[in-house]
Formats: C-alpha cells, sequence, structure tokens
C-alpha cells in the first residue's frame, strides 16, 4: 500500500513537533524513519497509524485521504519496542487474540484461526513456542511473536517503533537482519522507527533522516551514506571527522592552522563546517606545506588490512571543533608511515565536502 503524508504539521503546545512534513512511501518498501531522539520520529509514525492526529495536513492510503480515519479502519499492523503481549495468554493465543475479538460476522472458523496462527508461526520461525507463555520467551523471541500477531489481522501497512530497541547487539542484529528477509518475503509496506543509523543503511530500502521535526533528507541507504545533502546529515550518518573554521582564499581556517577545500562556492569569511570520512582522511608525518591540522596520534587499533588511528588535536583553543579525529588506512602505509603513539603528525581531508555553518545545507 502507497502512503503519503501531505503537509503534516503537528505540536505538543508551544513545542512544533512536525513542521511540514511530506513524504511518499511507495508501495512495499521497507522504510527507516532516521534521526536522534526527540526529533518526532514516534509522533510521525503515530500520525500515519491513526494513534495521533495531525494539527493540520492529511494522511493519503493507496490514493484514498484516511486522514479522519481511526487505526482500525486505515488496517495498520504495530509493533512498539515493549509490545505487552498477554502474559496470561499463551503464544498461540497471542497470536490469534486478534481474529477471536472481530465482529461475529467477520470472524473466521476455529480451524481457519489455527491454520493461520501455524501458519505465522512458522513464518517467524517459532513453531515450538505455541504453547508457551511470553514470560518463558526470550526478549528477540518476544519481539518475533508480536510480529506475528501484528500480521494476524492482515494489516495493510507495518509500522514498527524501535522494534529491537530493547534487546542487546547480538540479537538486535539477528533480527534485523530476518526482519529483512520477512519483509522481502512478505512485501508489505513497513516503516520502522529507529535511532540507530547502522540499523537503518542495514534495513530499509529508503531512510527518512528527520531533524527538529522536519525532513532532512529521503533516499537510499547509499544515496544517505555516500551523498550526505546538510551539514546535519552528514554529521549524523557514518563516522566523519569534523573541522569548523571560515574560509580564506581557497582554505578553511581552523584556530591557526588550514585546510585546503576545492572549488570556489564560498566567499572569503563564511562559517563553514567541512567533513570527512575516515577513509577519506590522510595522515602525513612530514609535511611543510599550509594544508593540515596538527595533531598526535592517541591509539593504533587493528594491524590487519585496515588500521584505525585515533589522533588527537594539538591546538586546544580552536573553538566548537571535535578533539579527536579518526583516520582508516591500509595496514601496509601503517608500515611505510612508521606511525607509533604519541606522534606528531598533520591530518588533511582527501576529499572534504563543506557546508555553511548557519544554514548547514549548501555543499561544495
Ligand atoms: P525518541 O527516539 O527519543 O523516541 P522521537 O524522535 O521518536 O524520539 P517523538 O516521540 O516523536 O520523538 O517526540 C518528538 C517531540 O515531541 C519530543 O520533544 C517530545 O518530548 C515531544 N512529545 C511527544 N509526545 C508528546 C506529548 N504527548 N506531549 C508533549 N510533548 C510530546
Amino acid at each position: 500500500m502507497s502512503i503519503e503524508v501531505q503537509s503534516v504539521n503537528k505540536s505538543f503546545g508551544a513545542f512544533k513537533a512536525l513542521d511540514d512534513i511530506t513524504l511518499k512511501f511507495p508501495d512495499g518498501e521497507l522504510v527507516a524513519l532516521l534521526g536522534p531522539s526527540g526529533c518526532g520520529k514516534t509522533t510521525l509514525l503515530r500520525v500515519i497509524a491513526g494513534l495521533e492526529y495531525a494539527d493540520s495536513g492529511r494522511i493519503v492510503l493507496d490514493g484514498i485521504d484516511a486522514t479522519d480515519k481511526d487505526v482500525r479502519q486505515r488496517r495498520v499492523g504495530f509493533v512498539f519496542q515493549h509490545y505487552a503481549l498477554f502474559r496470561h495468554l499463551t503464544v498461540f493465543e497471542n497470536i490469534a487474540f486478534g481474529l477471536r475479538v472481530r465482529p461475529r460476522r467477520e470472524r473466521p472458523s476455529e480451524s481457519e484461526i489455527k491454520a493461520k496462527v501455524t501458519r505465522l508461526l512458522d513464518l517467524v520461525q517459532l513453531g515450538w513456542v505455541a504453547n508457551r507463555f511470553p514470560s518463558q520467551l526470550s526478549g528477540g523471541q518476544r519481539q518475533r511473536i508480536a510480529l506475528a500477531r501484528a500480521l494476524a489481522v492482515e494489516p495493510r501497512v507495518l509500522l514498527l517503533d524501535e522494534p529491537f530497541g530493547a534487546l542487546d547487539a547480538k540479537v538486535r542484529k539477528e533480527l534485523r537482519r530476518w526482519l529483512r528477509t520477512l519483509h522481502d518475503e512478505l512485501h508489505i509496506s513497513s516503516i520502522f522507527v529507529t535511532h540507530d543509523q547502522e540499523e537503518a543503511l542495514e534495513v530499509a530500502d529508503r531512510i527518512v533522516l528527520i531533524n527538529k521535526g522536519h525532513v532532512e533528507q529521503v533516499g537510499s541507504p547509499s544515496d544517505i551514506y555516500q551523498r550526505p545533502a546538510s551539514a546535519f546529515a552528514f554529521g549524523f550518518i557514518g563516522a566523519v571527522n569534523e573541522f569548523r573554521g571560515k574560509v580564506e582564499s581557497g582554505y578553511v581556517r581552523v584556530g591557526d592552522e588550514k585546510l585546503r577545500i576545492d572549488g570556489d562556492h564560498f566567499k572569503d569569511g563564511q562559517d563553514v563546517i567541512a567533513f570527512s570520512r575516515p577513509q577519506d582522511t590522510e595522515i602525513v608525518s612530514h609535511d611543510r606545506s599550509e594544508d593540515g591540522i596538527s595533531a598526535r596520534v592517541n591509539r593504533i587499533l587493528g594491524n590487519g588490512a585496515v588500521a584505525r588511528v585515533e589522533l588527537v588535536a594539538n591546538g586546544d583553543a580552536r573553538k566548537g571543533q571535535k578533539e579527536f579525529f579518526e583516520v582508516e588506512i591500509p595496514g601496509s602505509e601503517l608500515q611505510t608511515l612508521g606511525l607509533s603513539t604519541g606522534q606528531r603528525v598533520k591530518i588533511k581531508g582527501r576529499k572534504l565536502s563543506v557546508f555553511l555553518n548557519q544554514s548547514g545545507s549548501q555543499a561544495s
């Protein structure tokens, strides 16, 4: 089912939680709503579900205006971070619940319910726990049952709010792969909320990046990672080195030092933030050129094919600049450079992306 969010606004008192959000979710995609805590992800999901109403704007499902329809009419399945399965019901009965509470005319027969629950248990690969109670399951198993329960009523869209947020890192990783596989089998339009960029990059077909109630960027995981559209997007997605300063004749001046930037997109004196990914940052051990920021090697991690070098800047007076930097280099280069902890070096961006500091929207 396609989902359209048209100019949606939502405030809680004087606080604007959603600021003129317009989005289109194509049919059958697995979409991640990604952003920092408090940015409005859950509120947007609840407005799409019909659990919360927008102050203005429309929700259109499959081309039909659903703005005034409730959750049941929208036929939405919901999985929460802490999905309270009924403690006194078995796993089987938890999944069957949504079918049993249907009005008599729409209620499936006992044999139909049994067949359907069995199918769903197979789908989430948990047929063997059918007669257990929720307290006898692990956290990951409970979330898979919660998903089976949401799917039992054949929702047109599946909405998941941090579904794996309460689980430990290993189970979380397993379950997100499993969710991806399940989605590929079912092709049901799904939207999941996460603040974990790795989870969004790994699982989603498309990412909607949200910041302070507005949409910052929409794109495939590789678009978002490789072509961040704003300073916020660059800083939020993936490891990054950040240099803040003023433009000065083709350089960014950072404290007493300078970094060369490409192109002539910026005027002298403009406040900018330059970013480079660890793999696009270079360490030079002997360099007399003006280009580069002085730093000291703090730690060297991994001696295999790729080494990660953590550096700390020596110029403390640089206001607003991150102190630590991270550089990824091939193990062979580490040998050639002969780096050791405490050594003074310079770092440069092999590929720097520069954004205006105030607006955070212009890239070079
Ligand atoms: P998190 O990842 O921490 O769950 P989120 O991006 O899902 O964050 P929301 O839950 O959508 O954020 O909340 C967005 C903002 O709206 C927050 O600042 C929150 O405090 C506020 N908010 C949400 N619900 C209410 C409410 N019922 N009353 C008042 N403020 C609310």
